[in-house]
């Protein structure tokens, strides 16, 4: 008897499952009573998000990197406390260099397919920090990004010119030189780490840029506004630019953007 009960119990909830909440919450498999809330409980309940802090609550840190890279992330001040070591392992594991490889590839196929007027006019925009250069020494003490922003101890180290190459860029780098782009190093670093900036450059392999544009002193805007001011002032002055590349939305967003951009990854931090 108890047994025919609990059977008919079990038919009861299947049906009600299957026509109340849709085909992907059915998820009746154990034959007791006791398994009743297990089989009434919708799927998603074992798809809840498990990690995540602060205003990121709930959101796994792979989620969340995508969410920052696909712009849909904004205005974010740091990484996720609990996102630290997956940021991490990811900046200092293969997965970075591999991203960014893909992005430099194809950037290298696009200049590849290009039909290049060889004037002389056409210049490709490169951003430094997580673009030309690697600032992981620094932010590998600092959390890679799970400790709020520092300008003081960044700018120190920025002083220090020692941040290394990031070996991709480079190598698109030298494919621009090589067929008659020049580069343009446009960057939302202070003007006075102009010297630093360039022997930092310099002595990762970078040489023959056409110009190095810094953020005058006292300019108050946001770095979206200076970048696209600058690039304005090339175009304006007969330049095309026909790539370029940063590591943030704000390096290529805001007209003129250039004809073509390339965002390389960066979970560590944002700026608007
Ligand atoms: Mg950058």
């Amino acid at each position: 008897m108890a047994m025919a009960r609990t059977m008919t119990l079990l038919l009861v909830a299947a049906a009600l499952v299957v026509t109340s909440c849709g085909a992907w919450k059915v998820n009746i498999r154990m034959p007791t009573v006791a398994a009743m809330d297990d089989a009434m409980a919708p799927l998603i309940h074992a798809l809840r998000p498990l990690l995540g802090s602060g205003r990121h609550a709930g959101v796994p840190c792979d989620s969340w990197r995508l969410g920052v890279e696909a712009y849909n992330v904004r205005d974010w001040k740091a990484v996720p406390a609990s996102c630290e070591d997956y940021v991490g392992h990811y900046m200092l594991g293969s997965h970075y260099r591999r991203d960014s490889k893909v992005v430099i590839d194809q950037a290298i196929a696009y200049v590849d397919s290009l039909k290049l007027a060889g004037n002389g006019k056409e210049v490709w925009v490169f951003d430094v920090d997580e673009t030309t250069v690697s600032n992981l020494p620094y932010y590998a003490k600092h959390g890679f990004g799970a400790t709020p922003f520092n300008v003081t101890s960044f700018n120190a180290y920025a002083q220090e010119g020692s941040a290394p190459a990031l070996p991709e860029t480079r190598r698109l780098y030298n494919k621009l030189l090589s067929v008659g782009i020049k580069p343009v190093i446009l960057t939302g670093r202070a003007e006075y780490l102009r010297a630093s900036t360039a022997t930092n450059l310099r002595r990762q392999g970078y040489s023959g840029w056409m110009t190095l544009l810094l953020k005058a002193p006292g300019f108050k805007g946001s770095s979206l506004a200076f970048k696209s001011s600058e690039r304005q002032k090339l175009q304006d002055a007969g330049y095309i630019i026909v790539g370029n590349i940063g590591d943030q939305w704000s390096d290529i967003l805001g007209a003129p953007e250039g004809a073509r951009t390339f965002k390389l990854p960066d979970p560590m931090y944002y700026i608007g």
